[in-house]
């Protein structure tokens, strides 16, 4: 008998979506375990290992039975790197169920998915992305660290369309990283890099997760 397809999930809950153009929008989350990264400000590191295995079916019936309750239209998939595992049959139940779905990655590992929202977050030290994403992406969000250098939002300005917005995310919306977002953004705009903006974490700011 065929096994059913499983994954290894983290959490699945209901929140709002903090960072990236879809702030604010009552969102299920569904974190998967597993990352190929190690970031130090990385602040799912409980995400990184471990985790149920789920079958999808399961994962399906929880974001249902979250939804009589919190009747969002959204769900994020994230993780870790969600990318990690084998994502098709999920996104394709989610998107049976009539949910519309977001998938948040640091855009090293691609498969290509009917998700209506990608968001990519790449990552230090070399800021490296699969190269299909490049037309796939929604938003670029990148994390303003100490490492962070204009040469680093200008090569990946370059690298996506404009019209995939550039969000410079000040690391846990740290008052020395919102000053070095606003000295990103004015020196991009001097320079003539288009679309590029500053966010935040919204969730950090109403202490929700
Ligand atoms: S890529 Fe994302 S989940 Fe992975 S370590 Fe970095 S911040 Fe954490």
């Amino acid at each position: 008998m065929p096994q059913p397809h499983t994954l290894k999930i983290v959490e699945i809950f209901p929140s709002i979506q903090g960072e990236g153009l879809r702030q604010g929008e009552p969102t299920i989350f569904i974190r998967l375990a597993g990352c190929n990264l190690r970031c130090s400000f990385c602040d799912t590191k409980y995400a990184w290992q471990g985790g149920r295995r789920l079958s999808v079916d399961l994962v399906l019936k929880r974001a249902r039975d979250i939804r009589k309750r919190f009747p969002s239209s959204w769900v994020s998939v994230t993780g870790g790197e969600p990318y990690f595992q084998d994502l098709a049959a999920l996104i394709l139940g989610l998107k049976k169920d009539g949910l519309k779905v977001q998938v948040e990655t640091n855009g090293t590992i691609f498969q290509p998915l009917a998700a209506d929202w990608i968001t990519v977050s790449p990552k230090p030290n070399n800021y490296a992305c699969h190269p299909r994403f490049r037309r796939k992406a929604r938003e670029v969000k990148l994390v303003v660290t100490r490492a962070l250098t204009f040469e680093t939002v200008k090569r990946l300005r370059q690298e996506f369309p404009e019209a995939a917005p550039l969000l410079l995310q000040p690391e846990t919306n740290a008052p020395w990283s919102r000053a070095k977002s606003l000295r990103l953004l004015d020196h991009s705009l001097r320079q003539g890099l288009k679309n590029v903006r500053v966010s935040f974490q919204l969730h950090k700011i109403y202490n929700i997760r």
